[in-house]
C-alpha cells in the first residue's frame, strides 16, 4: 500500500517532489536539530489521487488508507506532545499549511488553530492563564476555516471584526479584550451558520480532514492556476500538507512572529534583514494589519530569542549554501521555526550572493554560475528609471519585454513613424498589436497594449527586437481613434502626452521619470571599470568564469559596422549572420527597381554593376570591424518584390495618374512587374537560393562584392575571414550550383587582386528536407547554420508574420505549448531536425562547422539544447551576447556536474 503520511523526522531538503517545499524544508530542519514544532506531512501523492478522483464539479475522496495513516501520524504526535487534538481540558491545537514543490506565494491556503472549539476553548484560556488569547485564537480559526474550508466570504468577518473595533473605538485587534474577542467568536458563529446553513464543525477531526481537503482543492483554484501558467509550473503536481503542532506568537508581548532573510534578497547585502510583529500570528505579519518593527528590534525585545535565531540562520545558510528566507514564532520566549526555504531574489542580488558565497568558500564557481541565468542577466542590462525620481503611476500590466521607456504617446503605426522621422521619441499604445503595426514599433521607444499576455504579438515581437514592452495593462481604457486612453480614476492622455513604461515591472506612469544607463551595460561597452561595483565586479566574476566554462562560441547576428562593433565589445566571437537585405533599401531601392525591369542582360548587367561598389564598401567595413574574426554573409534571402512598392499604393497612384492622363511610363512597368511577382505563399516562394538560382547576377554580384572587399582588407594589412552562407537550401543540387559560380567568381577576384582570398562557402539549415538530407548537402558545404526561425516556421507550418497573433495566445491558453515555439526551440519538433542534420552532416564531413543563428540562438533554454547536440557557435543580437556567453557556461558547467 503507498505510504502518504511522512513524520517530519523521516524527510529531507531532497524530497521536494513527495514533500512539497515546505514539508522538505521542516524535515530538513528536524533533522538539523533546529525547533521546529512536531508534525507531519501528508504527501503530493495524496493530493494527486484525490484530485484524480474528483469529478466536473465534484469533490474528490481521499485514497484509502490515508485516514488511518492520519490517525497514526496524529496519535504520535499527541503522545509526543503529551496533549490530545481538541481536548476540552487542554488541547493540541494544529495548523495546516499547504506546500507545493515550487512556491507559490499565497496562492494556496492555511488554516491555523485547528482543534479549537466550544469547550476546548476553556481548556486553552485556562492552560496559558490567558482568557483573551484563548479567544482571540479561536476567532482566528472561524475566519479561516470559514473563509478557505467553507468558502465563505472573508469581507464578511474581516468587515464584522471592523465593525467591532470602530463599535468600541479600537485601533488595533490588539485593543479589543477578551469579553469582545468571545462576542466576535459569536458574530464568526452566526456569519459561518447563516452562510452555510450548518454550523462550525466541533468535532476537531473532522475540522483537520475538511482542512486537509480545502488544502488539496485549492491547487485548482484560479489564482493557483493562473499563477502555474506565469510561472510555467506543471499543473499536475499538487500540493502536500503540513500539519504541525501550534506555536503560538499571540499570547502575549512576549510572544510575536516574524520573517528573515540571511542577506538581503534586494540587494545581496549581508545583515539583518526581516521584520517582527509582536503578540500576532503569522497571517498578520502578511495581511499588514498592524506596523511591523525591523527585525534588529528584535534584540532589544528578546535578546535571548534574538541570539539563537542569529545562530540558526547562520547554521541555516551554510547548511543550505544559500539566502534562506525564514518564517519564525516566538511563544513566550521560546523561539520556533516555521518555515525556510532558499529565498528568492532580485537579478542583482543573485550575482552579489553567487560570489560572495564562492568567496567564503560555499560554493564553487561553477555553482556560482549555475546561481545565476541569462534572464537575469539580461534583466540588469536593461535601463532603468531612476528610483529615486517621483512618478504617478497610470496602470499595472505585463512585464514584457524589460527596459525603461519614456516618450510622447501615440496611437498608430503611421504617426508613429512620422513623429520618430522628425526625431520624436514615441510610445506606440495600441490595445493591440497586429503585423501592420511593426513599422511603428520599430521605431517606438517603447509599446503599450491595454489587452494580451506576455505571449501577445506585442510582447513576443518588442522582445524579439529589444524593444521595451509593457502589453495587457488592462486598467487602460484605449481608443485608438480618438487618440487617448482613460485610467480608472478619469485620467486621460492623449496624443502627444509624455508618458513612462517600464517593462521590467509592467508600470505606467505619467509624464518623464529620468532614466539612468545600466552599469552592466557601461562595463561590458567599457567605459566603467568593475572594481568601483560591487555588482558590476560581480557580473564581471561571473562572466569570466562563464567564458572559461563554455565550449560553445558565440557569435552575433549584425548587419551594420555599428553593430559588429559593439557586439565585439560585448564578446562576439564574429558575425554568425550578416544578413545583407537591408543593404537593398533607401536609396538603393531604386537600383534593385532597375534589377527587376531589366529588358535585357547589359539593363541587368548594368544594375548590378551599380550596386557593386555599394555592397562593397558594405562587407570592408563590417569585415574591418570583425578582422580577425569569421563573419557569416548571407546572400540575399527575401522575395524580391519586397523591394517593390506595395500593390495597393502601387495601383492607386497608376489610377490617379491615368486619370489626369499623365501616367509615368515607369509606374506602369513597375506595376506590371509587381502583379508578375505577387505569391499567395511568399515564404514559400521565389527566395533565399531561389533567387540565386534564377537570377545568379545577383548572387554573384554578391559574392564579387564579398571577395572584393575581402582583398582590400587583405591589402590594407587586415586579417578578414568571410563565410558566404547560402539560404534555404533544400537538395544539395542547388548549393552545389550557386557554389560553383562563387567559386568561379573567387577565382576571378584573386587573379584580378592578385592575393589569396581564405573563404568558406556553406549553407542554412531551414527547411526540413535540408535536414534531412545533411549527408549529402555537407559534400558540398564547409559550413551549417541552422536557421531555425524558417525551420519552426516549416516544421510546424506556422506563418511566422502571422501566427503569434492570431490564435497563439489560444494555443498557450489551452497548454498545446508552455511558451511560443519560435521563442524557445521545440526540442521534440524542430530540436529532432537539427539533432539529425547535426549527426548527418558530420558523418559526411566530420569537421563541418554547426551553429546556429535563429532567434533561439539567444533565447537561455535553447542554448542549453545546442549544447547538448554539440553544435560549435550560436549566434544572437548583439545586445544578447552576454547573455549566451552566459549561458553557454551554465550549460557546460552542467553537463560537467552530470
Ligand atoms: C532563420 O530562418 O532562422 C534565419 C536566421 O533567417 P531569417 O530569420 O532571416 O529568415
Ligand atoms: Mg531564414
Amino acid at each position: 500500500m503507498t505510504k502518504y503520511v511522512y513524520d517530519f523526522s523521516e524527510g529531507s531538503k531532497d524530497q521536494k517532489d513527495l514533500l512539497g517545499g515546505k514539508g522538505a524544508n521542516l524535515a530538513e530542519m528536524s533533522n538539523m536539530g533546529l525547533p521546529v514544532p512536531p508534525g507531519f506531512t501528508i504527501s503530493t501523492e495524496a493530493c494527486r489521487a484525490y484530485l484524480g478522483s474528483a469529478g466536473e464539479g465534484q469533490p474528490g475522496t481521499m485514497p484509502e488508507g490515508l485516514e488511518e495513516e492520519v490517525t497514526e501520524h496524529l496519535e504520535a504526535l499527541e503522545q509526543a506532545m503529551g496533549r490530545k487534538l481538541g481536548e476540552p481540558d487542554d488541547p493540541l491545537l494544529v495548523s495546516v499549511r499547504s506546500g507545493a514543490k515550487f512556491s507559490m506565494p499565497g496562492m494556496m491556503e492555511t488554516v491555523l488553530n485547528v482543534g479549537l472549539n466550544d469547550r476546548s476553548v476553556e481548556g486553552l484560556a485556562k492552560q496559558a492563564g490567558d482568557e483573551r488569547f484563548a479567544w482571540d485564537s479561536y476567532r482566528r480559526l472561524l475566519a479561516m476555516f470559514g473563509k478557505t474550508v467553507l468558502g465563505i466570504d472573508g469581507e464578511l468577518f474581516e468587515g464584522a471584526l471592523d465593525g467591532l473595533k470602530e463599535e468600541v473605538g479600537a485601533e488595533s485587534d490588539l485593543d479589543l479584550d477578551a469579553e469582545r474577542l468571545r462576542a466576535l467568536v459569536e458574530t464568526y458563529k452566526g456569519i459561518i451558520e447563516e452562510q452555510c446553513g450548518e454550523p462550525f464543525p466541533q468535532d476537531p477531526r473532522a475540522q483537520l480532514d475538511q482542512a486537509v481537503a480545502a488544502v488539496f482543492d485549492s491547487w485548482n483554484t484560479e489564482r493557483a492556476v493562473l499563477y502555474r501558467r506565469q510561472e510555467r509550473i506543471p499543473g499536475d503536481l499538487g500540493t502536500a500538507v503540513n500539519v504541525c503542532s501550534m506555536v503560538f506568537g499571540n499570547c502575549g508581548m512576549d510572544s510575536g512572529t516574524g520573517v528573515a532573510f540571511t542577506r538581503d534578497p534586494a540587494s545581496g547585502a549581508q545583515g539583518v534583514y526581516g521584520d517582527y510583529l509582536q503578540n500576532a500570528q503569522g497571517e498578520d505579519v502578511v495581511a499588514g494589519i498592524r506596523n511591523t518593527v525591523p527585525l534588529a528590534e528584535l534584540e532589544k525585545l528578546d535578546k535571548k530569542s534574538y541570539d539563537e535565531l542569529m545562530e540558526i540562520m547562520q547554521r541555516l545558510e551554510e547548511h543550505y549554501r544559500d539566502l534562506c528566507d525564514i518564517e519564525f514564532t516566538v511563544e513566550r520566549g521560546k523561539l520556533w521555526m516555521l518555515q525556510t526555504r532558499v529565498g528568492k531574489r532580485t537579478p542583482a542580488a543573485a550575482f552579489r550572493i553567487a560570489v560572495q558565497l564562492a568567496d567564503q568558500g560555499l560554493i564553487t564557481m561553477d555553482e556560482a554560475l549555475e546561481r545565476v541565468t541569462g534572464a537575469q542577466l539580461a534583466q540588469l542590462m536593461f535601463p532603468q528609471f531612476d528610483p529615486k525620481a517621483e512618478r504617478k503611476l497610470l496602470a499595472k500590466g505585463m512585464n514584457a519585454s524589460p527596459g525603461a521607456a519614456v516618450g510622447k504617446a501615440v496611437f498608430d503605426s503611421a504617426t508613429a513613424v512620422e513623429w520618430a522621422e522628425r526625431g520624436e521619441q514615441v510610445i506606440l499604445v495600441r490595445r493591440e498589436t497586429n503585423p501592420d503595426d511593426l513599422h511603428g514599433m520599430v521605431v517606438a521607444a517603447g509599446i503599450l497594449t491595454s489587452r494580451g499576455g506576455k505571449t501577445s504579438h506585442a510582447a513576443v515581437v518588442a522582445r524579439g527586437m529589444g524593444r521595451t514592452c509593457v502589453c495587457g495593462a488592462d486598467d487602460l481604457d484605449v481608443d485608438v481613434r480618438v487618440g487617448e486612453f482613460r485610467t480608472p480614476d478619469g485620467t486621460e492622455v492623449h496624443e502627444g502626452d509624455v508618458i513612462s513604461i517600464d517593462g521590467t515591472t509592467g508600470e505606467v506612469f505619467l509624464g518623464d521619470v529620468p532614466v539612468i544607463d545600466s552599469k552592466v551595460v557601461r562595463w561590458f561597452e567599457g567605459d566603467e571599470d568593475a572594481a568601483d561595483d560591487e555588482l558590476v565586479a560581480a557580473v564581471a566574476r561571473i562572466m569570466e568564469h562563464a567564458d572559461a566554462a563554455r565550449r560553445l562560441g558565440v557569435r552575433a547576428n549584425a548587419d551594420t559596422p555599428g553593430d559588429a562593433a559593439r557586439s565585439r565589445r560585448f564578446g562576439a566571437q564574429g558575425i554568425g549572420l550578416c544578413r545583407t537585405e537591408h543593404m537593398f533599401l533607401g536609396d538603393r531601392r531604386e537600383l534593385v527597381e532597375r534589377l527587376i525591369l531589366a529588358d535585357s542582360d547589359e539593363e541587368q548587367e548594368a544594375a548590378l554593376s551599380a550596386l557593386l561598389p555599394l555592397q562593397r564598401q558594405d562587407f570592408e567595413e563590417i569585415l574591418e570591424a570583425m578582422d580577425g574574426l569569421p563573419v557569416t554573409i548571407r546572400l540575399i534571402d527575401p522575395p524580391l518584390h519586397e523591394f517593390l512598392p506595395g500593390f495597393t499604393e502601387l495601383s492607386m497612384k497608376v489610377a490617379v495618374a491615368e486619370a489626369a492622363g499623365k501616367p509615368s511610363k515607369r509606374d506602369v512597368r513597375l506595376l506590371a512587374a509587381v502583379r508578375r511577382m505577387h505569391e499567395e505563399n511568399p515564404m514559400l516562394g521565389l527566395r533565399g537560393v531561389r533567387l540565386g538560382v534564377v537570377i545568379p547576377g545577383l548572387f554573384t554580384m554578391q559574392a564579387r562584392a564579398i571577395l572584393e572587399a575581402a582583398a582590400a582588407r587583405i591589402k590594407a594589412g587586415g586579417d578578414p575571414c568571410p563565410e558566404i552562407m547560402i539560404p534555404l537550401v533544400a537538395t544539395v543540387q542547388e548549393l552545389e550550383l550557386v557554389k560553383a559560380d562563387v567559386v568561379e567568381v573567387a577565382g576571378a577576384v584573386e587573379d584580378e587582386q592578385g592575393v589569396k582570398i581564405p573563404f568558406k562557402v556553406g549553407t542554412m539549415i531551414e527547411l526540413p528536407r535540408a535536414a534531412m538530407t545533411a549527408d549529402e548537402i555537407a559534400e558540398s558545404a564547409e559550413f551549417f547554420s541552422f536557421g531555425t526561425n524558417d525551420l519552426t516556421q516549416m516544421t510546424w507550418g506556422f506563418s511566422r508574420d502571422d501566427v503569434e497573433a492570431a490564435f497563439f495566445s489560444t494555443y498557450l491558453e489551452k497548454g498545446i505549448f508552455g511558451v511560443s515555439p519560435f521563442e524557445t526551440l521545440d526540442r521534440q519538433g524542430v530540436g529532432a531536425l537539427v539533432r539529425v542534420a547535426a549527426e548527418r552532416g558530420r558523418r559526411t564531413r566530420p569537421d563541418l562547422h554547426l551553429g546556429v543563428c535563429g532567434e533561439h540562438g539567444g533565447d537561455p533554454d535553447s542554448i542549453h539544447f545546442f549544447e547538448e547536440v554539440g553544435l560549435d557557435y550560436v549566434s544572437c543580437s548583439p545586445f544578447r551576447v552576454p547573455v549566451a556567453r552566459l549561458e553557454a557556461g551554465r550549460a557546460a558547467a552542467a553537463a560537467k556536474a552530470d
